[in-house]
Formats: C-alpha cells, structure tokens, sequence
C-alpha cells in the first residue's frame, strides 16, 4: 500500500463550518418555521459588475472565430490583465513594481497555499492569532509543524496574539522567524495594520532575513487614507514581501475565479550552499510547472474593473457592503457591545460577554442570527464573534433589529 502524507492526519478536520451548518439544521428541525438570517458568510451576494459581465461576453465571442480563439495562455497571465493590475494598483500609487512580477492565478487561496512550496520545511513560521485558516493549514500539510496540543495550537508555530488587548496588530516574536503571514485587512478581525505597524514588520523581515508573505485580498474595502493598501507602500518591503491580492471580494470573482501574487525580484532566500536565491525565479517555475492559466474570458473580465466604468461600478458594491458593514457596526455598540473593523473591511469582530459559542447558540436561538464563533479562527478568537456585511441590505436590517431586541 501507498503511504499517505501523514502530515494530513494531524490536521483537526473542518470542525468549524460543519458545526455552525450542524447546530443550524438541528434548530431548523425544531423550529421549521424561523427565518434564520445568515451574517456569517464570508462569500459575496451581489452580482459582477456590468463591465465585467460585457467584457466577458466579448471574450466568449472572441473563443467562437478562428482568428480570435484563444488557446493556453501564459500561465503567469495575459499582458493587459498583468499591466492594468500594475498601472492602477501599484504605479499609480507610487509603487515602482514591473508586469512581469505580478503572476495572475485562479485566486488567493491557491496562492497563500502553495507558496510555501518554495521554502524549506525547516523554515519557521509566524502566523496571527485568529487568522485565515490556509496559512496555517498548507503549513500543517506540508510538515513545517510539529502536532496539535490540547491548547489549540501546533508546536514547532509561531503564533501571533491578536485581541483588543494590542489593538490586533501583533507584536514582533521573541524567536527568530523565517515566514511571516500578514493579512491587513484582516480576516476575521477587520481590523488594518498601520503604516507604523508594517514598517516594524518589515525592519523586522530585513534584520532578520525573513520573508512577509502579506495578504491583502480586503485592500478594496480600506476607505481611510492613511491605511496602506500594499506593503510595498512601505519602504523596503520590495526586498522581503511577496503580496497577494485576489478579484474574489474586490469584483465578486469568489464564484469566476481571479487572484494575483506579487513576488519582487529583489525578495530573496537562502539556498542549501547558502548562496542567496531569488523567490521570483522559483515562483515562476512553480507557477509555470503546476498552473496552466486563468482562462482568457476570466481575465478580460478582471481587466474590465480597471476601466472607468469598472471602477464606478466595484466602487458602488463595496459601499454597499460598507453601508451593510455600518449598520452591523452602529447597532452592536447601541445595544452596548463593543465591536471592531467594518470600517476598512467588510468583517465586524464583536467581544462576546460569553465564550463563543454560546453566544452562537443564543444569536441563533433568541434572534434567529447565525454568525461565526470567533474560537474558530484560533485560541485567541474566544470570546469573539464573526459577523460579515456581505449580506442583502434588508437582511442585514432586520437582523440587527432582532439583534438590538436580544441584547
Ligand atoms: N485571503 C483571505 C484573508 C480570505 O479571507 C480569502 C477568502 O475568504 C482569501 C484569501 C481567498 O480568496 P480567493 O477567493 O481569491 O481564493
């Protein structure tokens, strides 16, 4: 028989969303009759935007003439995609970055995933607490940890407190790292890191000859000025941060399928003789040995937020979810509850007066609420409670109504 990675078999198992669908079917059994509104979701419910829709249409066209059909793409992506993304991501807020860095894929998660493919299993790596569960996971599987204790949290890791107590900004660890993942804005917290925060990290990187793997798939939603949207607004962080940054929340790509990584050339490792190696060669290579290329009806639909009327139109569905995020934001803190993010980020973390999941159960059970129990997200997520602004605006209403005559 085969052996299996057995790295797999210290992993815990998707305990989270298969309670929150188990605990909300068992009520829905009991009280058939109960609208049961859903904040938890972390997936958008607003359609693409027209000009994605057209360019798609056009592209479809393109796929039926001879002249025009499109085969295998360059697997890092199509050159207007590629340069559009630099024109108004990068250079245009003053980040001097090339096309050829910037590799398109078929979204973030694969991203945040596999990079770690091109680092050594001996690496240590330093990740927030709570945080998007990838990072860890792909880590997990690939056996840079060691195994699970019964406090939650794998050896061999090093995990970055986040709670109101540091504002979620994580302090720099006391040992030596070798990966740092970064999300800003966060999931789940919705909170941002600061220019002040991001230069630490990267004085850090730079000291210590670490790498910033900086996920940035919420950068749309940062509607303060003074918030960096990309790390690289942040001198020095060429030479140590690679950055991802996804159409999914962006455009409402979760279900077309659209993400992008950046890796600069300077960003560098160490090679077994020590000799210093370049990420963005092996990247190239990874991405060039394992994917064959967002589909060119995909990315002339990503290129289209980049027009004019793209850029309107994405601008307005986030306000949407912005003013969905307020609402959630505004009505938690009436009724007393002390709530973070929803300002730069579609995300709302609300300290719980009970452990997590109890408040879910009680959501659940008194407002016919569901939303993510923060535990799920990692030890320091207890005691805090996920609600998400990608919902319907009458929805999202109504539950906060529900919601204030609970509490
Ligand atoms: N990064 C973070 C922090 C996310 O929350 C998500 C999705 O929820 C992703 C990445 C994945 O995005 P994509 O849809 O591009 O795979």
């Amino acid at each position: 028989m085969a052996r299996i990675n057995a790295n797999y078999q210290k992993l815990p198992g998707s305990y989270l969303f298969s309670e929150i669908a188990r605990r909300v079917a068992a009520f829905h059994e009991e009280h058939p009759g109960a609208n049961i509104i859903r904040l938890g979701i972390g997936d958008v419910t607003q359609p693409l935007p027209r000009a994605c829709i057209e360019a798609m249409h056009k592209a479809v066209d393109e796929m039926a003439e001879k002249e025009t059909f499109r085969g295998y793409g360059p697997e890092q992506g199509y050159a207007f995609l590629r340069e559009a993304i630099l024109q108004h991501n990068y250079t245009s807020r003053g980040i001097a970055l090339s096309a050829d860095e910037i590799f398109v894929s078929d979204g973030s998660k694969s991203d945040c995933g596999n990079i770690q493919e091109i680092f050594s299993v001996d690496n240590r790596i330093a990740i927030a607490d709570p945080v998007y569960p990838v990072y860890l996971d792909t880590n997990v599987m690939a056996g840079r940890t060691g195994s699970l204790g019964s406090n939650g949290r794998f050896s061999g890791v090093t995990y970055l407190p986040c709670t109101d107590e540091n504002d979620f900004a994580p302090m720099l660890p006391k040992e030596r790292v070798d990966m740092i993942y970064l999300c800003s804005p966060n999931n789940p917290t919705g909170t941002t890191l600061s220019r002040e925060e991001l230069a630490k990290w990267v004085a850090y990187a730079r000291e210590n000859a670490s790498v910033i793997l900086f996920d940035a798939a919420y950068a749309a939603y940062i509607t303060e000025e003074d918030v960096p949207r990309s790390i690289y607004e942040i001198e020095g962080a060429k030479d140590v941060a690679i950055e991802f940054r996804s159409f999914s929340k962006t455009a409402g790509f979760t279900g077309t399928r659209c993400g992008y990584t950046v890796v600069p050339k300077t960003v560098a490792g160490r090679g077994a003789e020590g000799e210093t190696v370049p990420l963005h060669g092996l990247w190239n290579r990874r991405h060039t040995t394992k994917f064959n290329g967002t589909p060119y009806i995909v990315q002339r639909g990503a290129a289209a937020i980049y027009t004019e009327e793209g850029q309107r139109q994405v601008r307005e569905t986030i306000a949407y979810y912005m003013e969905n995020a307020r609402l959630i934001r505004e009505g938690l803190q009436k009724v007393g509850l002390t709530a973070y993010g929803g300002v730069n980020a579609p995300y709302i973390w609300l300290k719980t007066p009970t452990p997590s999941w109890d408040f879910f159960d009680r959501l659940l059970g008194e407002a016919h609420v569901v939303g993510t129990p923060g535990a799920g997200f990692g030890p320091c997520g207890e005691n805090y409670f996920r609600l998400t602004s990608f919902g319907d605006r009458e929805q999202t209403k109504e539950a906060m109504e529900r919601i204030c005559r609970c509490f």
